[in-house]
C-alpha cells in the first residue's frame, strides 16, 4: 500500500464544469479554455456581490466563508489587492494543484473579475506547487501574447509548509517574512498584503466565480444542493472505487464516493484538521449540511483507510506530525499538540493517556491560528469513531495489524 495519491486524470461525476476539456495528461490552454468557457467577463462589485449571495458561494478553503459577504466588506481601489491562496498545504488534498495545473485559466480569470470588480490591477497568485506554478506562469505568458490585460498578475512559489498556507501566513510569506500566522488577528480585508485591503480566497473560489459569470446565476444554480448550487471538487482517497481528484455536484452523497456496498469503516472528511466519522450514512457533499452534521468538508478531503492497517497507527503518525508543524509561537499550541501526539502514541501501545480529554479541550481557541482546534477536531474525533480500535490496543497492547503509512506525511506536492 503507497500513501494516498491522485490519478493523473481528475475525474466527475455528472456534467464536468470546472474539469471541463480535461483529459489524460491535458491542460486547457487559452484557446480552448475559450471554447470552453467564452470570453473573459466582469462584474461591478454589486452585481458581482449579488450573484455570489443569490448562488450562495461558499469559500472552496477551509472556512468556507460567505463569498458575498467578503466582497461587500471590501473597499475599492488601485491599491487594493487580490490574492489567489493556491497554497493548498494540507497533504491529503490535491484539488487546488490540479485545478491550476489543468485548469489555470478559469482561476485567472476569476483573479480577473474580483480585480476588475473592486477597481484594481494587482493580482497576486501564491502556490506551494511547481507543477501548478508552471502551469499558471505559462497561462500568463499565454495571455501577455494573445489576450493582453491592463492588470498585473504574478505568481509567487511559495514555501511548502502545513500552516504556510493560513491566509495570513500566506501574506507574510509574500512580503518575505517567516510564513507563519501574525501573532494577532487581524483581516486581510482590513490590512493585508503590504498592509492594504486585500480580498484573499482559495484558487477554487476563484475559479466557480470565473464559472459564476460564465454561466450566469441560472446556468450555475442548474446542478447541486439548493443550499449549496453547483459542483464541488474533493480529493477522495484510500481505500476508495475511484481515488483521486473527482468534480461532484453538491449534494452528492459521500458514499456514492466511498463504498456503494454500503461497507463502512472509520473515514476522515476535511483533511488533518477534519473530522473522523464511523458512519457516513445519510451524509452529502455540502458544505451547509456537512457543517450542521459536525463534519465541515475543509479542503474537501474525504479518505478511507484500508482495513488491513492499524486506523489508530495513521491517527497516531499525523497527530505527531501535526505536532511538528506548530509555528512554535503559542505555549498552548506548542506545548498542547506535543503532548496530545504522546497520548496518542501511548493508547496505541495499549496504555492509558487519562488526560487526553482535558488535553484536547485545552488546545481549543487557545493559538493565533486554526491549528490547535484542527489538531483537536482530528484527534477528538478520531478518539470518538475508533473505540473499537482502542479497546482492542488497551486490551492486547495492540491490533496486530500494521502501520501501511497511508495518510501522507511529507513531501507535502512531491
Ligand atoms: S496556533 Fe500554533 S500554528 Fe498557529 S500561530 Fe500559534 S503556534 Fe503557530
Amino acid at each position: 500500500m503507497t500513501a494516498l495519491q491522485a490519478p493523473a486524470t481528475p475525474t466527475a461525476y455528472g456534467s464536468a464544469r470546472l474539469l471541463a476539456g480535461v483529459t489524460h495528461g491535458g491542460r486547457a490552454e487559452l484557446a480552448l479554455h475559450r471554447t470552453l468557457h467564452g470570453p473573459q467577463q466582469h462584474r461591478t462589485q454589486g452585481v458581482l456581490v449579488s450573484e455570489t449571495a443569490t448562488v450562495r458561494l461558499l469559500g472552496r478553503g477551509g472556512a468556507a466563508f460567505p463569498v458575498s459577504t467578503k466582497l461587500a466588506a471590501m473597499r475599492t481601489g488601485s491599491s487594493v489587492e487580490v490574492v489567489v491562496n493556491g497554497s493548498e498545504s494540507e497533504p491529503a488534498s490535491h484539488k487546488d494543484r490540479t485545478l491550476m495545473t489543468v485548469a489555470p485559466h478559469l482561476v485567472i480569470d476569476g483573479a480577473l473579475v474580483v480585480a476588475r470588480a473592486l477597481g484594481t490591477r494587482r493580482v497576486t497568485i501564491a502556490v506551494h506547487d511547481a507543477a501548478a506554478h508552471a502551469s499558471l506562469a505559462q497561462a500568463l505568458q499565454e495571455r501577455r501574447r494573445l489576450e493582453p490585460h491592463p492588470e498585473r498578475v504574478v505568481v509567487r512559489l511559495q514555501q511548502d509548509r502545513f500552516v504556510a498556507g493560513e491566509v495570513r501566513a500566506l501574506l507574510n510569506g509574500l512580503e518575505g517574512r517567516a510564513a507563519v500566522p501574525p501573532g494577532r488577528r487581524t483581516l486581510p480585508s482590513d490590512r493585508g498584503l503590504h498592509g492594504a485591503p486585500t480580498f484573499a480566497s482559495n484558487a477554487e473560489t476563484f475559479a466557480q466565480i470565473a464559472l459564476l459569470v460564465s454561466l450566469g446565476v441560472r446556468g450555475f444554480t442548474g446542478v447541486g444542493d439548493p443550499r449549496e448550487p453547483g459542483t464541488t471538487l474533493l480529493t477522495v482517497a484510500g481505500d476508495v472505487p475511484v481515488p483521486g481528484v473527482v468534480e461532484v455536484p453538491t449534494g452528492l452523497p459521500l458514499d456514492a464516493l466511498l463504498r456503494p456496498d454500503g461497507v463502512h469503516g472509520p473515514v476522515l472528511v476535511g483533511g488533518y484538521h477534519g473530522r473522523w466519522i464511523a458512519d457516513t450514512s445519510g451524509l452529502r457533499a455540502t458544505r451547509p449540511l456537512l457543517r450542521e452534521a459536525g463534519v465541515p468538508l475543509n479542503a474537501g478531503v474525504i479518505a478511507r483507510l484500508p482495513e488491513g492497517g492499524c486506523a489508530l497507527a495513521e491517527v497516531a503518525a499525523v497527530s505527531s506530525w501535526l505536532a511538528a508543524q506548530s509555528a512554535g509561537q503559542c505555549g498552548p499550541c506548542l506545548f498542547g499538540t506535543h503532548a496530545v501526539a504522546q497520548d496518542v502514541a501511548a493508547l496505541l501501545r495499549g496504555r492509558p493517556a487519562p488526560d487526553v480529554t482535558a488535553r484536547l479541550r485545552g488546545l481549543v481557541g487557545r493559538g493565533a491560528c486554526a491549528h490547535p482546534d484542527g489538531t483537536a477536531a482530528f484527534v477528538g474525533s478520531a478518539l470518538a469513531s475508533m473505540t473499537e480500535e482502542l479497546l482492542v490496543h488497551a486490551e492486547r497492547g495492540g491490533c496486530g495489524r500494521p502501520y501501511l503509512g497511508v495518510l501522507p506525511l511529507d513531501g507535502l506536492h512531491s
